[in-house]
């Protein structure tokens, strides 16, 4: 077996050739000219001169040895449904997808923006897009309109593929609503809307704009859509993630650099053989979903469950019944999930028959020893902690066990993968920080591996002044996390640097929630901060301070006060970024020059020291925030 810290050295210093290696798993129509070309950084092309197509690797490649094996399986708890497409019925249902696109118009480098519950539909929307050369952007189903709406805005589809439902925990969200309300909000209008109907909630249609799925799918029953051949540096599609500023930034993605990655990232850290089973936790609306239950797994020729519903629902042993029925071989979830699991009977863990099982992978948040120790003891098998972002599109930390078996140690996503030059730097200085232990930023020297970002869609002077310009005297990618690195080589990440905060695995802007709590009529100012929490890692916590203070001069005006601004999140932003408190107060923490501190307040709220406080305006604002927490 090779040595891990060989392989990660050769793919920096022999970058060419090594990535040359990778992009042979899979397949090209025109193989590449040029493997790296940092030739402007902080920007990398990666395999110009190749063509291919993500939906070609994912589906239609396989058709050769494994057409009547099962790809995505459909499991809905929410809906009772089950259903398993063997790589046939994927290729037939994604090339009725494709049609029906294209009878709508859509070409090659037009953009279909898709909000959906998790749905098979949704990856075979995908996955269509993919192979018409369409740019998607999936937006999280748990966002309301005006988180869409702002998306909308900024990607401009021609198309949103939609539905008229989620459901979660028997509970249907409409959907369609707050689309409408979202493009209402949006300057830009699509020309139509596609819209899978479920049966769940009522839908209002408008005449000329809004199709019916099943309706234009039958229409185009077993027509044959080829896959476009496309440039290896074409995109393939943006994600919107939270940043500090309230603007969600569109990070766009590349075709023939991701398609690579993912498939070396199967191989050498999911270790994803054919034919064996790939399910992953997430959901589409995230990165993870895209790479880990969509394009990863497929390219490898794996199957993939995409699965609706709660872990716990109809009990905590759903998942693990999911495990023995399709023998699961990389199971991928999120520690906050295995928190919630921990909280249940632990008998659920030995019901079933989980020896196909090789390995459980949590990402997303920081993992705790209490939950990798309890997973791991009640599992029997490696639990594999990988740190990365919605940017990166695949692990930067982790351990590569289909390179060499390394071990884990507890508290550590790993060591850098293979691509990935990671260093700590020191934050204002950028000095390099080379001995053991020492706290600082992490960041990325460049060029950045395959499959990584390739810019902020449509503005890519925000990306070089968003990540490559925070650290003095150097262009190199912050991940605006702090950590540290172990005499081992062994990483350690300590939260971030920025206002963004982790609520359960998902990346929420604090100022987002901030502008949200501000367009409600009686709030004058709010600070919104991340406080730890034992289940979610981290839960948002609001102080705002009112005008008419008459609005909470009793406990149960207070109250209302308090659920009615959560109200103006759930509608605007959606359950997900609704804060855990709402809490008031007639000042909030600031320096003399007006800056928010929002540090300081974190610090009390978790009942930790607030550090240095010299620059405070008025220290009686941290004092009533004690006082109401005590
Ligand atoms: P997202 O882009 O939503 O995936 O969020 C990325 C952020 O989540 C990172 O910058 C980290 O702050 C955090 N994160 C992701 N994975 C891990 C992990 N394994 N350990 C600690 N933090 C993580």
């Amino acid at each position: 077996m090779t040595n891990y810290a060989d392989f990660h050295r050769r793919s920096l210093t022999d970058r060419d050739a090594f990535w040359a290696e990778q992009a042979r798993l899979i397949d090209w129509k025109t193989r590449p000219a040029t493997i790296c070309d940092a030739s402007r950084p902080p920007f990398v092309h990666w395999f110009a001169g190749g063509t291919t197509n993500l939906c070609h690797n994912a589906v239609d490649r396989h058709l050769k040895d494994r057409a009547d094996q099962a790809s995505l399986i459909y499991v809905s708890t929410e809906t009772n449904q089950e259903k398993v497409y063997t790589f046939r019925e994927l290729h037939a249902e994604v090339q009725k997808m494709a049609a029906v696109l294209l009878s709508l118009g859509v070409a090659r480098g037009d953009r279909v923006l898709i909000y959906m519950p998790m749905i098979a539909e949704a990856a075979f929307a995908m996955l269509a897009c993919a192979r018409i050369g369409a740019i998607h952007s999936v937006v999280f189903g748990g966002f309301a309109s005006v988180s869409l709406a702002s998306r909308i805005e900024d990607f401009t589809p021609s198309v949103i593929v939609s539905a008229d439902a989620g459901s979660r925990a028997g509970k249907v969200l409409a959907y369609k609503p707050l689309l409408d309300e979202a493009i209402r909000l949006s300057a830009h209008k699509p020309a139509s809307l596609l819209l899978v109907d479920r049966g769940l909630a009522p839908m209002e249609r408008s005449p000329g704009r809004d199709h019916d799925w099943a309706e234009l799918a039958q229409r185009h029953a077993d027509v044959q859509v080829p896959c476009v051949w496309l440039d290896s540096t074409d995109i393939s599609y943006t994600i919107y993630t939270s940043g500090t500023t309230g603007r969600p930034k569109g990070v766009q993605r590349d075709v023939g650099g991701y398609a690579v990655a993912l498939a070396a990232s199967m191989k050498h850290i999911f270790l994803g053989e054919p034919g064996e089973t790939y399910f992953s936790t997430s959901d589409i609306g995230w990165v993870v979903g895209h790479s880990y239950i969509v394009y990863g797994p497929l390219i490898a020729g794996m199957a993939t469950i995409m699965y609706e519903g709660l872990p716990i629902r109809p009990d905590a042993g759903i998942w693990w019944s999911l495990v023995e029925k399709y023998k699961v071989t990389s199971m991928f979830s999120a520690p906050t999930a295995v928190r919630v699991l921990k909280k249940q009977d632990p008998a659920f863990l030995k019901k079933y028959d989980l020896s196909s099982l090789k390995a459980l992978f949590l990402a997303g948040e920081p993992l705790d020893e209490p939950t990798a120790r309890w997973i791991s003891d009640g599992l029997g098998v490696p639990i594999i902690d990988n740190y990365w972002q919605t940017e990166s599109g695949w692990p930067i930390l982790t351990i590569a066990n289909g390179v060499e078996k390394q071990a884990s140690k507890f508290g550590s996503p790993g060591v850098p993968m293979y691509g990935y030059d990671v260093k700590i730097v020191h934050e204002s200085t950028g000095e390099e920080l080379t001995e053991p232990d020492q706290k600082g930023v992490v960041v990325i020297a460049g060029p950045t591996p395959p499959g990584f970002m390739q810019t902020v869609w449509r503005d890519d002077e925000r990306f070089v002044s968003t990540y490559w310009s925070s650290i003095p005297g150097q262009q190199v990618y912050s991940t605006f996390d702090w950590g540290i690195r172990d005499k081992d080589g062994y990483f350690y990440i300590l939260g971030r640097t920025d206002d963004v905060i982790n609520v359960a695995g998902h990346r929420l802007g604090t100022r987002e929630i901030e502008e949200s709590i501000s367009s409600h009529p009686n709030v004058a100012e709010v600070a919104v901060v991340g406080v730890a929490d034992p289940l979610k890692g981290q839960v948002a916590m609001a102080f705002v301070v009112i005008r008419d203070t008459t609005a909470v001069h009793d406990d149960a005006a207070r109250l209302k006060l308090e659920g009615d601004i959560m109200k103006v999140v759930d509608d605007q932003l959606g359950a997900v970024a609704r804060p855990a408190r709402v809490r008031f107060v007639t000042l909030l923490p600031k320096t003399r020059s007006g800056k928010l501190l929002r540090r300081a307040i974190q610090a009390v709220c978790e009942g930790r020291d607030p550090g240095d406080l010299t620059t405070i305006e008025d220290p009686s604002a941290l004092q009533q925030i004690k006082d109401l927490l005590a």
